[in-house]
């Protein structure tokens, strides 16, 4: 007898005839996730298994963050012995109260008692054992699991993973990670379906402290921990920023960094092999989100730019930032790039031919190349 992690997947079921590919993925990350704890994984009976890890609690944390993982259960493993079966089912219910019920599976069908003879016997001996409880097959409080397979599987709870598709079958693509609270949930989102996703900070140094760099390669290690790791790109923006301050007209200022900071996005995203932008607006948040504003960002790159909390209210993100991990890091009170030269009346209706001709005062492309030179990139985990 021994203590094992059941893990189920979600959608990677659906996937016909990659599943294979898809099932191999969710396995690696898995053992990935878990081997530096001792975790032993493998494959049996279209149900992943983990066991010896040195810590269950710890193992089941990991677990539960690895995308494509719909939920674990800590399972007893034993041998098909209907005496220690039904022993154990009673151990496992005591101190519960409420209703329960006994959910039982025999994919064996050498075990002797089908499924609901199981249910009605183990049913009747945990009753028998504890006569406060009740059985309640409908809404009960507590499912006592029994699946006979290869070995005796006995599972009580079930812990929600994160679900979404294993890391690594979605593609590449690039996050533009500021410090804030949207563009880390904006980049879970995506990594989510299985989508490797780097990050491209923008750094204004000096306007822009070490701690705040600091912040958001803290951020990306938390993002890390749902991918295995993370690579971020630090580009230093303040050249362009100070050279948009100086030449362009002040009520723009926004709009033109943000088509700067695109325009290099995609340089750096096309030489790292990605696919895709991804970024954290959301319409009408603040001026440079616009629906005007977010069109004139959009006509400076040609990649697919991959906008994922569009449409959602502030509380709505910052509700997932919570959840995922990210909140906490992302309130810390550093400056941003954008906040440091933030224009008094920012244009919230801004004209393409306005921008393409303030942007005509600076030298674009030297101004870019030399930042996609400069930019440097770090592996956080
Ligand atoms: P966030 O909470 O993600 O910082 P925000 O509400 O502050 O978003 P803006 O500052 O307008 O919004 O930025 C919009 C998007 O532009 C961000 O979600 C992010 O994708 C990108 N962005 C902004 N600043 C930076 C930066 N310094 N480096 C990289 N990307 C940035
Ligand atoms: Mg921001």
């Amino acid at each position: 007898m021994r203590d094992v992690l059941l893990v189920r997947f979600g959608e990677v079921h659906l996937k016909g005839q990659n599943r294979p590919y898809f099932l191999r993925k969710l396995v690696s990350n898995v053992r990935r996730a878990v081997e530096d704890i001792g975790g032993h994984v493998w494959l049996a009976d279209s149900r992943i298994y983990v066991s010896q890890a040195q810590d269950m609690a710890q193992c089941i944390e990991r677990v539960c963050k690895v995308f494509g993982v719909h939920s674990v259960s800590p399972a007893v493993e034993m041998d098909k012995d209907y005496e220690a079966i039904a022993a154990q089912c009673v151990e496992m219910m005591r101190g519960k109260t409420g209703s329960f019920k006994v959910n039982a599976r025999r994919s064996d069908k050498r075990f002797p008692m089908d499924s609901m003879v199981l249910q009605r016997e183990l049913g009747g001996r945990i009753l028998e054992a504890m006569p406060h409880l009740k059985v309640d097959v409908h809404k009960p409080d507590h499912v006592m699991s029994v699946e006979i397979r290869d070995f005796a599987y006995l599972y009580v709870d079930e812990v929600m993973g994160v679900g979404g598709m294993p890391m690594g079958t979605g593609g590449r693509a690039a996050l533009l990670l500021s410090g804030g609270i949207d563009s880390p949930v904006a980049g879970w989102s995506i990594m989510k379906r299985g989508v490797q996703v780097q990050g491209i900070h923008f750094h204004s140094f000096p306007y822009t402290s070490e701690r705040a760099k600091q912040k958001v390669l803290d951020l990306a290690a938390i993002m890390g921990e749902y991918a295995g790791n993370m690579l971020v790109h630090v580009v230093p923006f303040t050249e362009i920023q100070l050279a948009i301050h100086e030449k362009c007209p002040d009520e723009l200022g926004t709009v033109l960094m943000r088509r700067y900071m695109m325009r290099i996005a995609q340089r750096l995203a096309q030489k790292n092999r990605c696919q895709a932008l991804i970024t954290g607006e959301s319409i009408g948040q603040v001026a440079s989100q616009t629906m005007e504003a977010l069109v004139c960002t959009d006509q400076v790159v040609d990649m697919p730019v991959f906008r994922p909390l569009i449409g959602m209210d502030k509380l709505e993100i910052m509700d997932i930032a919570r959840k995922i991990g990210t909140y906490e890091t992302s309130i810390q009170p550093f400056e941003d790039c954008c906040t440091v030269f933030t224009p008094r009346h920012p244009c919230t209706k801004p004209k393409i031919e306005d921008l393409i001709q303030a942007e005509q005062a600076l030298d674009s492309e030297a101004l870019i190349q030399k930042a996609v030179e400069e930019t440097q990139s770090v592996w956080v985990k």
